[in-house]
């Protein structure tokens, strides 16, 4: 069988793509330019013509995947503007929400009827922003405040509510206006914040992905960029970035994933414990480490994670050992 995957050079995409490799899937791996298929080319290269690269340009394009989706048996679409500093909301939503249009447009119209399913990387911010009051969340909420807070404030809206309005939007609506029309289905996977190692092409620190310059900043200066609550406080959820990868291949595979958002999320955390666990570990995987505010701790969030337990199954990598290997891999590359 062919899956294509979307953003295929991306944090999460490269770790999806060499797992659908090692379970025998063939893979057809779209990124914006060819170039930046190289390193992802040179990562699987003894899986030979198994993986494929192919150019689909900027995904808010209309029509970029027509040519793509042809014949797969799979979707995994990741491509999606990541990070937190857009001006305008729309440099953020634009492109998120006519990314996910897009390639479902393409699906109905190109892709065949061998096509089974399409799996979408939302976000948990798509289910809650941040709370400072504890509180239980599940599928069944959903983060509507930003998209309002957008519409309404434009430029001044905060900008994790321009990020968290630009998964919200789009999928759901296309699949129920068209459900008498097309013969697959979708399943959305919501994970929160993605850390651990990377596999993509990271050429120096700089490039890391955000959650990881976040994760950086936090261990080594006791400190996260501006814009975000300290470190003590408010707290959301965590995941290692493997573990989210697998849940992609578990969500196009597993039957009862069909029309499910899916919270993918391996605890609650506040980054004062990723300071906390990496000057617990013995030896140390690092040469600085911040003390940062080390004491008790309010973690507002918990998250029901019961649906991914039945359906997917993935039993998480603890904080512990995303602290552990993240770092270790950082330091081997001189960060
Ligand atoms: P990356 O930035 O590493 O990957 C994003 C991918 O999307 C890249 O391949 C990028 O291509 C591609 N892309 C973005 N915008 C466009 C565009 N306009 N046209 C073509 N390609 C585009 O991010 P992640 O792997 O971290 O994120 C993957 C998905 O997971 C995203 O949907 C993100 O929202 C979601 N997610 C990530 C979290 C995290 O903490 N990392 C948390 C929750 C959700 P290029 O390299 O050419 O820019």
């Amino acid at each position: 069988a062919t899956v294509l995957v979307t953003g295929a050079n991306g944090f999460i995409a490269t770790w999806i793509v060499g797992y659908l490799l090692e379970q025998g899937y063939s893979v057809r791996a779209a990124v914006r330019i060819a170039k930046k298929g190289e390193h992802l080319l040179r990562t699987y290269a003894s899986y030979g013509d198994k993986l494929k690269l192919v150019e689909v340009g900027d995904v808010s394009v209309d029509n970029a995947f027509d040519e793509a989706v042809k014949g797969v048996d799979g979707i995994i679409h990741t491509a999606s503007p990541v990070g937190l500093y857009a001006d305008e909301p729309s440099e953020m939503i634009d492109p998120a929400v006519k990314g996910v249009v897009g390639i479902l447009q393409s699906a109905q119209k190109h892709a065949g009827h061998q096509l089974a399913r399409i799996v979408i990387t939302s976000s948990c911010a798509a289910i809650s922003h941040f709370s400072t009051v504890p509180i239980t969340l599940s599928e069944a909420d959903w983060n509507d405040g930003p998209v309002k807070e957008c519409e309404e404030k434009g430029r001044n809206a905060d900008n994790l509510s321009k990020y968290a309005a630009s998964k919200v939007l789009a999928a759901w609506e296309f699949v129920d206006k068209h459900k008498s029309e097309i013969t697959w289905d979708i399943a959305v996977i919501n994970p929160p914040w993605v850390f651990g190692p990377v596999k993509h092409d990271v050429a120096s620190f700089e490039t890391l992905p955000p959650s990881n310059q976040y994760f950086y900043n936090a261990v080594i200066k006791g400190d996260i960029l501006g814009g975000f609550p300290a470190i003590t406080t408010p707290g959301h959820g965590f995941v290692d970035v493997r573990d989210v990868a697998y849940a992609h291949i578990r969500a196009l595979e597993a039957p009862a994933a069909g029309g499910e958002r899916i919270i993918c999320c391996a605890g609650s955390f506040v980054w004062q414990d990723i300071i906390d666990v990496a000057n617990w570990l013995s030896p140390k995987p690092y040469h600085t480490i911040a003390k940062g505010e080390p004491g008790e701790k309010f973690r507002a969030i918990t998250w029901n994670t019961e649906k991914q337990k039945r359906i997917l199954g993935i039993k998480f990598r603890t904080l512990e050992s995303i602290v552990r290997e993240t770092l270790t891999q950082w330091a081997g590359r001189g960060y």
